[in-house]
């Protein structure tokens, strides 16, 4: 018998493991949360989505004041202070992190500082001591991954040490054109960092819609951004002065950089909680398969979030995180959709979820496209919104939504109510006979089931 027992062991204290362990707390579970950071949330509030935003926000800040003098507002020259606004950044995640003591407290789930790693199929060592247990959830998430071959050097960032705000390099190379990419581009571009994003595949964000992509990539492009697509770094050198990025493709030859970001996607935390020695299997990325209850192949041990793969997103993890709760209680839960949305927070910005109109294509789905462009919206143009489009994908035989993507300012909040309406099975009437508040940019929802059926007097 280990010196220390749990009836229910959650590893990892993100959004989906902080979340997994206060519901089983609110089911009546005597809670054990591991997590080797000094404070709960995980990647997510202390390193990734909510300093990111705060970061964005500040970005945000900033253009609107560059773009005050279109409407005769004058700000003068704008000065950043880099002290402040890390301070700013940091005092936010502090608070929530700090929020979320309280609520563990609250619940008396048990916090335990330390690295945990399966020793038998109900044991677990966490730093030297012994645990057993009756139920674990696996929730160790994801790393940033290393390119091979770049020399090592403190030039060289990942996403966490561009959240850190060092410093604003006055030319920023960033590889990969994902959402932490673009993200990090729409940051420093705005703290007045000369950016380069380049990407391997032929668009950014690949798997979003091209349209909307291509509107995104424009606006990027008009904030001072070069972005490079198709594009290679075959080799990467660090002089004194400067980094050196040899390219290839649809950019050949050299960028140089003062400081570059490596953003070309996140690796499942599989290895380092040793699952073997519990019997459960690891796929060659690091991935833990689970089922749609997230149950491993070992009884009594669930996996969620990023450590169980593709969409590495934090509201999937949340929601998994529920379901191995509930299915740990007895309950009967599973995540049973494809709908996890996608939101790049750039400016504008960028959100998706469901079938893209080329998804639709490439899966032989029958299917119809109906958009709204954003030139069209009087909410849009009168908050100082640039080019915009709202697109739904929908079954021409039934009229349902299928998917939905929307670019433009707060497209991320826009989009839930495409999400509930594809849950919900909701059909172009349905959104077009909803009364929708005007001027708002929800309209262009609605405009565009409208243009679909023939209804629409805005155009
Ligand atoms: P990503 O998978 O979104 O993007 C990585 C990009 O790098 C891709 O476009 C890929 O084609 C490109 N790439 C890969 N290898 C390359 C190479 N050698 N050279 C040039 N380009 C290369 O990954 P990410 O942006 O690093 O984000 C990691 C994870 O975190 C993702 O799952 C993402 O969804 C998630 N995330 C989400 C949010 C959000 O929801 N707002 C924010 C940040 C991160």
């Amino acid at each position: 018998m280990a010196d220390n027992h749990a009836d229910f062991i959650v590893l990892g204290a993100g959004p989906g493991g902080y979340a997994c362990a206060f519901r089983a707390a609110d089911l009546g579970h005597k809670v054990v949360l591991v997590d080797p950071r000094a404070t709960l949330g995980g990647v997510c509030l202390n390193e990734g989505c909510i300093p990111s935003k705060a970061l964005l926000h500040a970005a945000e800040i900033i253009r609107e004041a560059r773009h005050g003098n279109d409407w005769g507002i004058s700000t003068g020259n704008i000065s950043v202070d880099l002290d402040t606004l890390r301070a700013r950044k940091d005092g936010i995640v502090a608070q929530l992190t700090d929020g979320l003591r309280g609520l563990a407290k609250r619940r008396k789930v048990q916090t335990v500082r330390g690295s945990a790693r399966f020793t038998g199929t109900n044991t677990l060592d966490i730093d030297g001591t012994a645990w057993s247990f009756d139920q674990a959830v696996i929730a160790v998430g994801s790393a940033p991954v290393r390119l091979p071959g770049w020399p090592d050097d403190p030039r060289i960032w990942d996403s966490t040490d561009a959240l850190d705000l060092r410093e604003v390099p006055k030319r920023l190379a960033i590889v990969g054109g994902g959402i932490i990419g673009l993200e990090m581009a729409t940051v420093y571009a705005a703290l007045g960092a000369q950016v380069t994003v380049i990407e391997f595949m032929d668009q950014i964000a690949p798997g979003a819609d091209a349209e909307a992509v291509a509107i995104l990539r424009t606006a990027l492009e008009a904030e001072g951004i070069a972005i490079h697509t198709g594009t290679k770094v075959t080799n990467v050198k660090a002089a004194k002065s400067e980094l050196k990025l040899m390219c290839e493709g649809g950019f050949a030859g050299e960028i140089k950089a003062d400081a570059a970001i490596q953003a070309v996607g996140r690796r499942a935390n599989g290895h380092l909680v040793d699952p073997h020695a519990a019997g459960i299997d690891l796929d060659e990325r690091g991935v833990i398969h689970v089922d749609e209850t997230c149950r491993t192949s070992v009884e009594g041990i669930f996996a969620i979030g990023d450590v169980t793969g593709n969409p590495m997103l934090a509201h999937r993890a949340t929601h998994q995180g529920h379901v191995a709760a509930e299915v740990a209680s007895g309950h009967a839960a599973a995540l049973d959709t494809d709908l996890i949305p996608s939101v790049a927070y750039t400016s504008p910005e960028l959100a998706w979820v469901g079938l893209t109109q080329n998804q639709a294509k490439e899966r032989g789905v029958a299917h119809k496209v109906a958009s709204f462009p954003w030139a069209a919206s009087g909410r849009n143009l009168s908050s100082g919104g640039g080019d915009g489009l709202t697109k739904l994908v929908y079954c021409p035989e039934t009229s349902r939504v299928l998917g939905a993507t929307i670019v433009g300012r707060n497209a991320g909040e826009l989009l839930a109510e495409c999400i509930l309406a594809i849950e919900m099975g909701a059909t172009l009437e349905d959104i077009a006979l909803t009364v929708h508040a005007h001027p708002t940019l929800s309209e262009t929802v609605a405009f565009s089931a409208e243009r679909a059926l023939g209804t629409l007097t805005d155009l």
